[in-house]
């Protein structure tokens, strides 16, 4: 269905959402979002000073009483009816991130379909709120535990899955009873203007949402953490900002969530099907243009399929049509930004220049737009930059291994622990290599496993806590014990 962009572009909200009217800046300053795909603007929006970013807080924290008292079965319907809305949307959520964030519209909408999850499996665990009630084991008291939301929090979002990685915080949220201030990523904010404005269509009450972007992340943030009225931040994005938050967030003893960045192994073994192994990594690699942190950053493959791999691997991302997402025909779409392709063409340089084969690719596309061409590199040596460090581009680089615990050792040899593949038809190897591989996610013969309804997160500087599942409810409620007198006791 082809949409009017224009027409879609004008129905987004330009101003921060405060207490549930949109407004302009406070300084009236604004900021230019720009369509990756072309280098043209697309937006201009109101860019949110440190007095707005209190005033979202202010609105958050006046209505937070009020919010938590609400039923639950209430908040459940008001995320059951925006995840309605959003499939009825799906064809503007997903022309939006197409425009602003770069990615093939077919993968725009299987967005939609996994970012609308969270809402309704969200609305399904608002209502499975339970508390316990025991003995203690003395018989002196009766132990009652409730779930209390945590209280106000602020939610920052990156700009990769700029629908998903909003609702996946702001669903259990809203189920939990909490209110916020959401900071969307300064490239992509425009999904999450509509995003908010749909949740007021579903009749999210005024001032639970808060929504202030702008060009100076730490303008927005830094006061509403350094306020101590705020209970929780909760951060996709980058280990280094991660990290900087946190010590921030010890200021004021805030509850974190941290979904940071990943360096996800995908280990082919010699007993691999190859072509099931191909179109996992295909999936695993180039979904979202590598631009992913559960993206496959290493291809840790048996010596003796390596080269059959690294053929058959080649050939299907040599089939893949770069360009702009709106095109139906486009399958790899450009990055985000300047930047990116900046760095994705010095990590490719370095190793080649270590002694890497490129394959396939290996070079920036030509003309408008931040394009790099999809490839795939042969015998990478394992302290290559481009094996060390986070991608986050369509690049593929093979590093070979010969035995089942050197392919252990190396799936381990980073400080990142989100996502790892494996890739085998010995079932007693994968529970033997999932007991030893240091990471929160796990692919087992399957390349792409986010789901809304299973725990996402990492270990080491991968980050801490877990989103969707019934644990994504557990991030954004506390629990409160009461201790009663046992009226059997003798005191
Ligand atoms: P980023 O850390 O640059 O930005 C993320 C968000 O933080 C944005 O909203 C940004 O405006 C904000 N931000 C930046 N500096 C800030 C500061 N000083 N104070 C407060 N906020 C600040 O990351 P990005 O480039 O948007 O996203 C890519 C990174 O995110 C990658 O490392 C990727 O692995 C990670 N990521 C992790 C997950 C996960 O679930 N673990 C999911 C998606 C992306």
């Amino acid at each position: 269905m082809a949409i009017d962009v224009d027409a879609l572009l004008a129905r987004v909200p330009t101003g921060l959402l405060i207490g549930g009217t949109w407004r302009d800046a406070s300084d009236g300053g604004t900021y230019d979002v720009e369509n990756p795909a072309t280098g043209e603007t697309i937006a201009r929006l109101a860019s949110g000073t440190s007095d707005d970013a209190r005033a979202a807080l202010d609105a958050a924290c006046e209505v937070q009483g009020e919010w938590a008292a609400t039923p639950a079965r209430e908040r459940s319907n008001i995320l059951r009816r925006a995840f309605d809305l959003v499939q009825e949307r799906k064809e503007e959520f997903a022309t939006l991130m197409t425009l602003e964030m770069g990615k093939p519209l077919a993968e725009a909408r299987g967005e939609v379909v996994y970012g609308g999850e969270f809402l309704r499996w969200f609305s399904e665990e608002a209502v499975r709120d339970y508390g316990r009630y025991a003995p203690t084991p003395e018989g002196n008291l009766r132990m009652l535990t409730v779930r209390k939301p945590v209280g106000p929090c602020l939610l920052i979002t990156p700009w990769n899955f700029p629908l998903a990685m909003g609702t996946r915080k702001v669903a259990p949220a809203v189920a939990a009873g909490c209110t916020m201030v959401l900071k969307p990523a300064r490239l992509t904010p425009l999904t999450s203007q509509y995003f908010a404005q749909t949740m007021l269509d579903a009749g999210l009450p005024a001032g639970v949402l808060n929504v202030v972007s702008g060009a100076s992340a730490s303008a927005i943030s830094n006061p509403i953490m350094e306020d101590s009225r705020l209970r929780k931040v909760s951060f996709t994005g980058s280990t280094e900002v991660g990290k900087q938050l946190m010590a921030k967030a010890a200021e004021n003893v805030l509850r974190t969530s941290m979904e940071l960045g990943g360096n996800a192994p995908f280990i082919v073994f010699e007993d691999a099907d190859l072509d099931d192994a191909v179109a996992g990594a295909m999936g695993a690699k180039m979904r979202n243009t590598g631009e992913a942190c559960t993206a496959a950053n290493r291809f840790l493959v048996h010596e003796s399929v390596a080269e059959e791999f690294g053929r058959k691997f080649a050939a299907k991302i040599s089939e893949l049509t770069m360009g702009n997402g709106l095109d139906e025909k486009t399958t790899c779409g450009p990055l985000v930004e300047a930047k990116a392709l900046k760095s994705i063409s010095e990590l490719v340089d370095d190793a080649t220049e270590r002694g890497a084969k490129v394959l396939v690719g290996g070079k920036a596309g030509e003309g408008a737009g931040y394009f790099y061409e999809p490839t795939v590199l042969a015998d990478v040596p394992s302290d290559a930059r481009v094996i060390t460090e986070e991608i986050f581009g369509p690049v593929a680089p093979i590093v070979t291994f010969s035995t089942e615990e050197e392919a252990m050792k190396l799936a381990n040899a980073t400080e990142f622990g989100l996502a790892s593949y494996v890739y085998t038809q010995d079932t007693s190897r994968m529970f033997r290599v999932s007991d030893h591989l240091d990471f929160g996610l796990m692919g087992f013969n399957a390349g792409v496993i986010s789901n809304a309804a299973a725990p996402f997160g990492g270990v080491k500087q991968s980050g801490l806590g877990r989103e969707g599942g019934a644990e994504g409810l557990d991030e954004y409620t506390t629990i409160q014990y009461i201790g009663i007198k046992d009226p059997y006791a003798g005191h």
